[in-house]
């Protein structure tokens, strides 16, 4: 039965019972003022009779609902991707028309797929080619529509957060935990900021933790590619690399490959069981201002 009785014509919700916000930068879910549950008259909980006909109180249906919308806020998805959903996703070019559809392969009959077939998604390309806006979309699906805890992380921040843990004495362990943990998790920007050994250690770790415990699915993201962006063909017709003496060419994902900046054997683990899916085309921010101006 569903109960969500939430106004079509709300502004908010347009009926859907669920209205998103930003709060401190990240993305916030809650029930829609509009919402009414028919059942328990929002109460959550009501009588329900056994089978010798006695009455006991019991979660209401619409329980599914208010759940699931604390799940999404505590996935810790960036605030900016409150309207980011698969729906929302215009793909502007070939590769992205292949990212959204393997994208919607990968959460169709999630539910029943045994892990052996899930598999982990690395989107990977140029900044603004929505890469996380795929990866939100994802999220709030699976929260929402299958109640499946996820959670996001950017992995830059995190190992800032665990490096201010070590001054405050807090354990490594319980910062990372409930991303090892988490059933589904998105790593933004992978390979973003200063390297080092410590910070490929906790890569490794992290990556490790998750793959060894075999029950979890991990999407990423990542400016870098699988191999070097190649010049356009030059005059005597065989394409050359970039000249990295160029100035056009400094951007760090310009110079190195995935597997340069995490290393051989993050990136063979990285590399078994997932789908690389490779996102073209240019900024889709500047795209849009370039329309309007
Ligand atoms: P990336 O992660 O690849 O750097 P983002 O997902 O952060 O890119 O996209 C930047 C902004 O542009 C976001 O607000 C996102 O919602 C929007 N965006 C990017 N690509 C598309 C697209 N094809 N259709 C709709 N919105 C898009």
């Amino acid at each position: 039965m569903n109960v969500v009785q939430a106004d079509q014509s709300c502004e908010h919700c347009h009926g859907k019972g669920v209205r998103l916000s930003i709060l401190k930068n990240n993305l916030k879910a809650d029930v829609c003022g509009c919402f009414k549950c028919e059942l328990c008259n929002n109460e959550g909980r009501l009588f329900r009779e056994d089978e010798q006909g006695r009455s006991f109180m019991a979660d209401c249906e619409c329980q599914t609902l208010r759940k699931r919308v604390n799940m999404l806020t505590e996935a810790g998805l960036p605030g900016k991707y409150v309207r980011a959903t698969l729906e929302t996703y215009q793909p502007m070019n070939n590769t992205q028309k292949v990212a959204l559809s393997r994208t919607k392969d990968f959460l169709s009959d999630f539910k029943n797929r045994p892990m052996d077939f899930m598999g982990s998604l690395i989107y990977m390309g140029n900044p603004g080619t929505g890469k996380t806006h795929l990866c939100v979309g994802v999220v709030k699906h699976l929260v929402m529509k299958l109640g499946i805890p996820c959670k996001f992380v950017d992995f830059f921040h995190l190992l800032s957060d665990i490096r201010q843990g070590y001054s405050e004495e807090k354990a490594e362990k319980s910062i990372i935990e409930p991303f090892v943990e988490s059933r589904v998790l998105v790593i933004d920007e992978l390979g973003k900021g200063k390297k080092g050994e410590w910070a490929l250690d906790m890569l490794d770790q992290f990556i490790s933790a998750r793959y060894n415990a075999g029950n979890k699915v991990t999407l990423y993201t990542t400016n870098y590619k699988s191999e070097l962006p190649k010049r356009k063909k030059s005059k005597m017709g065989n394409t050359t690399f970039v000249n990295t003496a160029d100035g056009e060419y400094q951007k760090s994902y310009e110079k190195e490959t995935l597997g340069e900046v995490v290393g051989e054997r993050i990136f063979s683990r990285l590399s078994e069981n997932s789908q690389f899916l490779e996102l073209e085309g240019d900024d889709f921010r500047k795209i849009m201002m370039g329309r309007t101006s």
